[in-house]
Order: structure tokens, then sequence, then C-alpha cells
């Protein structure tokens, strides 16, 4: 009997090396130990043994028993570790790897003007800043001089948030799509110590029935300066360098008399249209971009209002500022040649390729 359990010693020690995965040791371990088992088969002799020898047996049998238990566990835990190092194997990253390259695109005509602009305002000592595009009211209108009477608000037709959201508000509390970068003027006055010198470059939304200049979303670039002793020499001053440095050095610019809530006195500003070189007509036909006139209103601007200064609890005797709000993407369109800055919504990579 003891040259039976050594014997079944060995086979299962030959077995075990050839199993390679937890099915084959469940299997295994069932051959062995299991209730109609091997050992249970060679243990169902120990009936005609003497008492002595049974004993030894017992013992013999209960050892091996804890031998087999032992060596699959460690089979088992063997294999588990196999299987993890092979998933690290086969999962794992290598970062060195080189991989042909795919074309990677490139930034919209309107991202790469409006980082144009950024650049020349920053090398000019302007901070750029942000805001959301969802306002209300009383940012959007009121604080820049547009009460709800108004009838400059008749110019700006607007986007409204939903009547679910605005229903029980009050008129100035009421959310909508800003309609220009302008409320971010309103938020840095209220926020910023003096004097403030800024640019704000970002999306608008206006219910514009489109044409070659007008889309229902754009891009504005508006700047502040605010501070003591600041004229409109100054306004012309940055206006001029800026336009030097953003198209070519034969643009022509022209001043207009306007009206604007925010600004007085308020002007705006044309720059010789880029697209035909101001004649108004590409190969004898009229230049959309300008309407033939040579001309492309580019900005507007002026000295800020001193109730938009008032009531962001500035005093306006003896502070000043001066404000633009500009088209990027008529910028972009005079810039890179395109006669509509409408095609830059069109998701064309045929024009956006180009540039
Ligand atoms: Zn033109």
């Amino acid at each position: 009997m003891k040259e039976k359990l050594l014997e079944l010693k060995e086979n299962f020690s030959k077995a075990l090396e050839s199993t390679s995965n937890t099915q084959q040791l469940k299997e295994l371990e069932n051959m062995y130990l299991g209730k109609k088992g091997l050992l249970k088969e060679i243990l169902a002799g120990i009936k005609n043994l003497s008492n002595e020898d049974k004993k030894t047996i017992w013992v013999e049998s209960n050892e091996l028993k804890v031998f087999i238990l032992k060596k699959l566990e460690w089979k088992s835990k063997e294999i588990e570790a196999q299987k993890f190092e092979e998933i690290v194997a086969s999962e794992a990253l290598d970062v060195t790897a080189e991989f042909p390259s795919k074309d990677l695109g490139h930034k919209h005509p309107i991202t790469t003007a409006t980082e144009l602009l950024e650049d020349i305002f920053i090398s000019l000592g302007f901070k750029i800043e942000d805001g959301p595009e969802i306002e209300t009211d009383k940012l959007n209108f009121d604080m820049l001089n547009i009460p709800d009477n108004h009838p400059a608000r008749d110019v700006w037709d607007t986007f409204w948030i939903s009547d679910e959201i605005n229903e029980d508000k009050e008129l100035w509390e009421k959310y909508l799509l800003r309609t220009h970068t302008s409320p971010v003027q309103i938020r840095t006055m209220l926020k910023e110590e003096l004097p403030i010198k800024i640019i704000v470059p970002g999306r608008v939304f206006r219910y514009e029935q489109e044409d070659a200049r007008h889309t229902c979303n754009f891009y504005q670039l508006e700047w502040l300066v605010v501070g003591e002793g600041v004229t409109f020499g100054d306004l012309k001053w940055t206006l001029d360098t800026a336009m030097k440095s953003l198209l070519w050095e034969d643009t022509k610019t022209r001043f207009r008399p306007s009206i604007f809530p925010f600004t007085e006195p308020s002007a705006e500003v044309d720059v010789s249209c880029q697209i035909c070189k101001g004649t108004g007509k590409i190969k004898e036909k009229k230049c959309s971009m300008c309407s033939a006139t040579g001309w492309v209103e580019l900005l507007g601007c002026g000295m800020v209002h001193p109730k938009v200064l008032t009531g962001c609890g500035i005093d306006p005797e003896k502070y000043s500022g001066f404000a633009f709000g500009m088209w990027i993407d008529r910028i972009a369109a005079q810039r890179f040649g395109v006669s509509s800055s409408r095609m830059f919504y069109q998701s064309k990579l045929k024009l956006n390729e180009q540039f």
C-alpha cells in the first residue's frame, strides 16, 4: 500500500507539471482527492491491514493529501501569475512605437486670425479676458446703457434662452445668448482695479439674415482701456498701430461718426477692402465683400459712456476710457482674401485647408 501511495504521488507530480489552466487543476484535484478519487481507491484496502499498519498508512495518506493540496494551490498561483504577465505583455503600450503619421488637420482661419490679434495686443500690453456665452439682459444690455426702451435694442435681434427658464424672471435677469462680447467689459470693470487694458475675443450670436458679411453667430474681439487721462488720441493711436500690424502696409482706414449707446463720442472704422484692393470690383464684377464700395466696416469704437463707468462704480469725472468692437470673421476674410466670411462656417475643407 505504501508503494501505491508513492506511485500515486509520483503520478500526481507528473500530471501536475502538464497542467496549464485552472480547469485542468480542478479535474486533477477531483481525480486524486475526489469522492471516487485515486486516493480513496487505495484507502479502500486499509481495512485488511493490522492496526499498526492502519495508523501508518492513515498518517502517510494524510501527508500525501496535504502535499497534493499544497501543490495544487502553488500551481494555481503560478497559473494566475502567468496569466497576468500575459495580459500585461499583450496590453502594454509602447510609447516609443512609430506609426505612419496621419493628416493632423490644422487651425481654423478664425482661430488663426484670433491668435494673430491676441499677439498684437499682448505686445501692446493688453490682457486677454474671457466670459460666458449665456448672459443676463442686465449685463448684455442694461449696464451698457441700453435700457429696455432704447431703440438700439432693435438692432440686436436676440436669441433668448427657452421660456421654461426665463418665464418667471424679471426682464433684467432673463437669460440670452450674448449679442456682443461687451458684457465682459462690465464684468472686468466691476472686479478689477484701474487702470484696465483688456481684449475680449469670443463668440457672439444674433438673429441675422445671412449674407456675405452677416451670420447668426460670429466672433468678436473687443478691447477696452480705462484709466486716468485716456483720450480719443490714444484710441486713434492704438487703432492705427494695431491695424498696421494686422493688415497690410497700404491699408487705408477711415472714421465715420456713429452712435452707440455705450460710447460717446462714437465712430465706425472702415478699412480699404483687401479683396478688391479698394476698387469695389473683382474681374469687372462687383465685390461682394464690400458691396462694391471699396470699404469694409471693420469695427465700432468710442469713448466709454460716463453712464457705463458710473454703473461699474468708476468716477467718470476722474477716469475715462475707450472701447472697440470688431468682427474677427471679417478680419480673417480680409486677411486671407476670402470673399464671404459666411464660408468659414460651412465646413468647407477645400477652403479651410488653404490657410
Ligand atoms: Zn471689395
